[in-house]
């Protein structure tokens, strides 16, 4: 590496809205402040963590329960047809 060309790359805090911190290495000045993070986001949690704009979160949730009812009924129906043995 060229010498005094490069930008400092040091170790930072990232601070979290819920409260967690990790370490990272970065050339931003100081700490950085997140509003998610792996400790809280939804797909690291599995908790709900949504904001249900008119309905639409639970508008969908009731459609996929009931495409997910449809299939298994359909794959019940699959199971009691005959198996061909040959
Ligand atoms: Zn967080």
């Amino acid at each position: 590496m060229k010498a005094a060309i490069h930008p400092a790359y040091e170790e930072i805090n990232v601070i979290c809205a819920c409260g967690s911190t990790f370490k990272t290495r970065s050339t931003h000045k100081g700490d950085i402040r997140v509003e998610i993070c792996s400790s809280c986001h939804p797909f690291f949690t599995g908790r709900q963590k949504l904001v249900d704009t008119e309905g639409r979160v639970d508008r969908f949730q009731k459609k996929m329960a009931k495409s997910k009812d449809l299939k298994d009924k359909k794959e019940l129906k699959d199971k009691k047809q005959p198996v061909a043995t040959r």
